[in-house]
């Protein structure tokens, strides 16, 4: 582009600048592997934010995805869906749960928790969340969100929501004692997944789920990140052997196309109406047949696949010996490395990505993993080796 001296002048984005992006662009995948537009390749360990977990171009996810594009792309709600009643099917009894509503992202399954909770609740309205939980951009689910970064600058926030710290369960009772009238539900992530790769202790979601039943709360559960198999159990709450009343996923769900779902129990589906809730393109034919397939192939072996390939992962990053590691935590293939105070996950991420390896940061601290279920032994030392590389150079 020329100014007008018809100097040469690098041309202004056209783009928001609401992503901090790397100066890389991705041009196709293959596996577990992108490419640039160079031509070189890079070990993908983050999948699209933990969305392409069968990784890029599978044979398998792609024929369904080219049969259903052959046939439809889209038809309007107002229609039946017999794809939409098969994966709303496959969901329900994974889930143990009864009705599902389609949407095309996390923060729009969210925002129909949300919803729903408040239809069940009569007059209930109180939603409590964890401090640090992150539940997605738009008003509502940014409101459930317990960061105030996130909120800064669009106040005033949805009201409705107040925040107990994460893992405590009498830290969460009595914040419920604040708002107990009003209070309909409590919502969470199982791991959070933005703010570090956080577990809580052991038995917490069980007694959050105990607390619910004793004060007629439902227990929403944001699987949005931790979902679709990501930590070795098709739900991450699964672990622990609780049944929530909502469940929310998106990411993972169609391995790279937008589809998101929220998944509930009769009681609260059945105060939903025709009129009550909807999407033009919740659900939408192209990314329900992806999702299908996806489901078909998370069947137990790969979960268990999954849960020992992040043993191995995490035991190699802990084999490094490395001293500018703190902790090394995750469930399957959800990992946090975090690194002592003082040294930047982004600039960690950078390096690997200037050496071939994609990765992403939560918070300032934690390098956050999450490889595609498809990486073999190979991957894992690959990454080890790239990693130790890096860490050898601070
Ligand atoms: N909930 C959780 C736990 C998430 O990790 C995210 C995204 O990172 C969201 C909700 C929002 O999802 P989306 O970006 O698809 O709106």
């Amino acid at each position: 582009m020329f100014n007008q001296h018809n100097d040469i002048v690098e041309k202004e984005s056209s783009l928001l600048k609401n992503y901090s992006r790397y100066p890389v662009e991705f041009v196709s995948g293959d596996g577990a592997y992108l490419f640039d537009k160079n031509g070189k390749k890079y070990l993908d360990f983050l999948s699209g934010i933990a969305v392409t977990g069968f990784g890029h171009s599978n044979p398998r996810i792609k024929s369904a995805v080219e049969k259903q594009i052959n046939k439809l792309w889209h038809v309007s709600n107002l229609f039946e869906s017999e794809q939409q009643e098969i994966l709303a099917e496959k969901l329900a009894e994974i889930s143990g749960l009864d009705s599902v509503f389609f949407c095309n992202s996390g923060t729009e399954a969210n925002e129909a928790a949300i919803k729903f909770a408040r239809k069940w609740g009569k007059g209930r309205s109180h939603i409590i969340t964890a401090l640090n939980s992150f539940h997605g951009r738009t008003m509502g689910s940014l409101s459930a969100t317990g960061q105030k970064k996130v909120w800064e600058g669009f106040e005033p926030l949805t009201p409705g929501f107040s925040y107990a710290e994460f893992g405590d369960i009498d830290v969460l009772e009595q914040e419920y004692n604040k708002h107990a009238n009003e209070t309909v539900a409590i919502m969470l992530e199982p791991i959070q997944g933005e703010s570090g790769i956080i577990i809580p202790p052991e038995g917490y979601l069980k007694n959050v789920r105990q607390f619910c039943d004793e004060h007629n709360l439902l227990l929403i559960l944001d699987e949005v990140q931790s979902g679709m198999g990501r930590t070795g159990k098709f739900f991450a709450h699964q672990w622990e052997e609780i049944k929530p009343d909502i469940i929310t996923i998106a990411k993972g769900i169609a391995n790279g196309l937008p589809l998101g779902a929220a998944i509930c129990s009769k009681e609260v589906g059945d105060e939903i109406k025709p009129g009550s809730h909807g999407s033009t393109f919740g659900g939408n034919p192209v990314a329900v047949a992806a999702a299908i397939e996806v489901v078909n192939l998370l069947d137990d072996s790969v979960l268990n696949q999954i849960d020992k390939l992040g043993t191995s992962l995490i035991e190699s990053i802990i084999n490094l010996h490395a001293i500018q590691i703190k902790e090394v935590r995750g469930k399957g293939l959800m990992i946090g490395v975090e690194f002592n105070e003082g040294i930047s996950a982004k600039v960690i991420a950078q390096k690997l990505l200037s050496d071939g390896v994609v990765t992403g940061t939560s918070g300032e601290v934690v390098l956050r993993l999450l490889p595609p279920f498809i990486i073999t032994e190979k991957e894992i030392v690959q990454f080890g080796a790239a990693l130790s590389g890096v860490l050898n150079e601070l």
